[in-house]
């Protein structure tokens, strides 16, 4: 059997969440069609940091495109996403890295803070261990509660007349004579005007020119909640050393979340979302975090230890666009795929809608890039 629909987003991880909401809210009909159940690919197994820093101009505008959206998340969805103002610290001994972090923002529009070392320490006498020489401390951002994002977004969804079929797995994609778009699935054929392809790491598969395909990568990263014998302070930033690429934050109740990729950037074959965790990267990682910022011991309690597969490009931005009429693509956001999915959702609705959007120099996540590999790099490790 066929069934016709208008709007059809593939993927409930929290970027089809958010286009689909953002859509539905629009005014418009939206079927989500997810294989497992919301949130059960990368949006639940993230750090739930939310930066305003990072490497490109395009990045820094996506944090602020989606500020209001986690401002007003729990009067819009009437759920608390525990959302912590932590701010973020760089941290480098390199002073050219620290200059460029600076640099990056010439309005002044995040308040980064240049430090030294010594005022570091004099700011949060607790870092009385830190061995990197420079920090950019941006006061902004901080961390949320990932799964209390998918449930207010599926919840607003529903509420709205979105259409969302768990267990359903999209195989292929083709156009059809009439523009319209034939979806075959587990469940069937489907029938498109619009498709919304936001299959997180898997977005690649549905027949992108080869270029473009190839471009999405996965890298397996994991986290670590522990609890140091000394309490984490709470209003410790999310503390990140870019030089040997480990970063902590706090987690409530004298907690820390650890993670980092210690200098190793292989990408992964595609697979399922359930990597079996690393003994050997536990090690190591609480040995860096022991080093880098003295809060942790290496042998402190791991409370929980899970990993991922980070969904991102070669240059770690995203793919927004309409790659053709009505086929449109918001994938491969790396680390900031849950930060990043309120904008990555306004602007799908406008490209939907109006065939443009404004809110964002787009040119930078189109991926026509790939073709010329003139694309800015992400440079914050993530
Ligand atoms: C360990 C780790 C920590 C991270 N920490 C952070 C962080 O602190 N902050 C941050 O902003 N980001 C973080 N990220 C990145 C973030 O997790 C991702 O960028 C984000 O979750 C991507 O969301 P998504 O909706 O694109 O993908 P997903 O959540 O993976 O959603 C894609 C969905 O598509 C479905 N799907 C796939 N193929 C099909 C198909 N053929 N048919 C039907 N459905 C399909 C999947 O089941 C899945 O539910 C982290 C990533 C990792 C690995």
């Amino acid at each position: 059997m066929t069934s016709m629909e208008n709007i059809v987003v593939i993927g409930a991880g929290v970027v089809g969440l958010s286009c689909a909401y953002n859509l539905l809210n629009s005014g418009e009909k939206v079927t989500l069609l997810e294989r497992g159940r919301p949130g059960c690919g990368q949006s639940t197994r993230t750090g739930g940091g939310i930066r305003y820093l990072h490497g490109t101009q395009e990045n820094i505008s996506m944090s602020f495109l989606s500020e209001l959206f986690w401002k007003n998340f729990e009067s819009e969805f009437n759920v608390d996403i525990n959302y912590q103002t932590t701010g973020h610290l760089f941290l480098t001994s390199n002073r050219q890295k620290s200059e460029e972090l600076c640099s990056i923002d010439p309005d002044g529009l995040l308040d980064l803070s240049a430090l030294d070392r010594k005022q570091i320490k004099t700011k949060w006498p607790y870092l009385r261990q830190l061995i990197q020489d420079y920090g950019v401390y941006c006061p902004i951002g901080g961390y949320l509660n990932h799964q209390k994002v998918i449930d207010g977004l599926v919840l607003g969804s529903h509420k709205l007349g979105g259409n969302l079929r768990e267990g359903v797995e999209v195989n292929t994609i083709s156009e059809m004579d009439n523009s319209k778009y034939r979806i075959t699935s587990s469940e069937g054929i489907i029938e498109a005007n619009i498709i919304i392809n936001c299959a997180g790491a898997h977005a690649g598969q549905f027949g992108r020119s080869s270029k473009a395909e190839q471009s999405f990568t996965s890298r397996h990263h994991e986290l670590l909640i522990v609890r140091p014998e000394k309490p984490f302070p709470e209003d410790c930033p999310w503390l990140i050393d870019i030089d040997n690429q480990v970063h902590t934050r706090p987690d409530g109740a004298g907690r820390a979340l650890i993670g980092g990729f210690l200098g190793s950037n292989e990408t992964t074959e595609l697979q399922g979302y359930d990597f079996p965790i690393s003994e050997d990267w536990k090690q190591r990682v609480l040995i860096a975090a022991e080093r880098s910022f003295g809060l942790i011991d290496w042998d402190s309690e791991v409370l929980q230890h899970w990993g991922g597969l980070y969904p991102g490009t070669v240059d770690y931005q995203p793919v927004i666009e309409e790659e053709k009429p009505g086929l449109f693509t918001a994938a491969g956001f790396s680390g900031t795929g849950l930060m990043h999915a309120p904008a990555a959702g306004l602007i799908i609705k406008d490209l939907v809608k109006f065939g443009k959007s404004e809110k964002i120099n787009l040119a930078a996540f189109s991926s026509q890039r790939f073709e010329t590999l003139k694309s800015v790099s992400e440079k914050t490790g993530f």
